[in-house]
């Protein structure tokens, strides 16, 4: 049951309609998916590919490339040719851009009708584009963007302000009769983020996209995400995630895709338990684990491995590890399952748990 998604924990998932991002389904109970964004120039069409199929590598369902220019929307057709995960084309101002992106293939295309000029000409013609090609769209407001009339109403990009903005461009979908469309309505802060969403969660049953938008660089990017995402999917919100991080993407994909499985949203990976380590750990346990989680980041299978610093509480608090090591007195007990199956000398532990973990992993796989 380890490599099972399961929601036991969490409350039960709202219900939103199903959208396709191409392949991928979003919302109407599918599987949460993960996205990312490139920032390589998307006219750079080789170097993009190169990153999508990393980020694909690594968890991602879905890829989204800017198209600021028009040397990025001619690149776009090639892209999505040759991308192995659906591309959504992310579009800011200039509305030709969508268009062109619908013809090129992609999968989807992010507007904020907030900045898109005459928005309120063309959005018809975009959701009539949308239809005839069978793809989606994804209303993305962002506090930077408002409709100003909100923006004064409300005295600023608050919650209320942020969902009014969202659920006007919705209904303006909605009443040329296009809906395959999902919302994000992304703010910094991670408090006002899952305040908005509650909100609009509650006034429409659209897909919703959640992100925490300019979280910072990795380390403060991840807790304000995880904190965000974590409240939100535990009530049953979210149907697809964006990790935003001033870092390589991947970066993002592999926060996105823990934060899923951490929650039982997911099918586990590799995991490592590893104790804090205290007055009593006989070896290093922060380079052990380390060295640990960095062989065997790539491992598909759930396996889970643990490394605790000595042997008084060692192999007992870590009986539901399939693999872990106990030090003490220079040498390491090799436990499966709670029991020791051999004793090795400390420079022998790492490899020897790389070597078994891989043995269990393909077994697992096997299996
Ligand atoms: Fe301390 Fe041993 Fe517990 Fe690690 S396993 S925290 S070294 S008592």
């Amino acid at each position: 049951a380890a490599s099972m998604p399961t929601d036991e924990a969490l409350s039960e998932r709202r219900h939103s309609r199903r959208i396709m991002v191409g392949p991928v389904p979003v919302g109407g109970g599918a599987p949460i998916s993960v996205q990312s964004m490139t920032n390589t120039k998307t006219s750079d069409v080789n170097a993009t590919l190169q990153q999508i199929a990393e980020l694909a590598a690594a968890g991602c369902d879905i890829v989204r490339v800017a198209v600021p220019s028009q040397d990025d929307s001619d690149a776009l057709a090639a892209i999505v040719r040759h991308s192995p995960i659906p591309v959504i084309a992310d579009v800011h101002f200039q509305s030709k851009y969508v268009f062109q992106a619908i013809d090129a293939g992609c999968a989807a295309v992010r507007v904020n009708p907030g900045n898109i000029r005459k928005f309120d000409e063309v959005g018809s013609s975009i959701c009539e584009a949308a239809t005839q090609a069978g793809i989606s769209l994804r209303i993305g407001v962002n506090a930077g963007s408002l409709d100003k009339d909100i923006y004064a109403k409300y005295g600023g990009p608050t919650p209320q302000a942020l969902v009014a903005s969202a659920v006007k461009e919705a209904r303006m979908f909605e009443e040329v009769g296009f809906h395959d469309f999902k919302i994000s309505v992304k703010h910094h802060d991670p408090v006002t983020m899952i305040r908005t969403y509650r909100l609009l969660a509650r006034q429409g049953d659209w897909p919703l996209h959640l992100g925490v938008t300019e979280a910072g660089p990795q380390w403060q990017g991840t807790i304000k995400s995880c904190l965000a995402f974590g409240v939100l999917l535990a009530e049953g919100i979210g149907d697809t995630i964006r990790v935003s991080l001033s870092a390589p993407p991947v970066e993002e994909v592999k926060v996105g895709c823990k934060v899923l499985e951490y929650l039982g949203l997911r099918e586990r990976h590799f995991d490592i338990i590893s104790c804090p380590s205290c007055g009593r750990a006989q070896v290093d346990v922060i380079e052990l684990a380390n060295a640990v989680t960095d062989g065997l980041k790539d491992i598909k299978a759930p396996i889970r491995v643990a490394v605790m610093g000595c042997i008084v509480n060692g192999p007992g608090e870590a009986r539901e590890a399939d693999l872990g090591v106990a030090s003490g007195n220079g040498k390491g007990q090799i436990f499966i399952k709670g029991e020791v199956v051999e004793t090795v000398p400390e420079d022998r532990i790492v490899a020897t748990l790389l070597e078994r973990a891989h043995a269990i992993a393909d077994h697992m796989q096997q299996a």
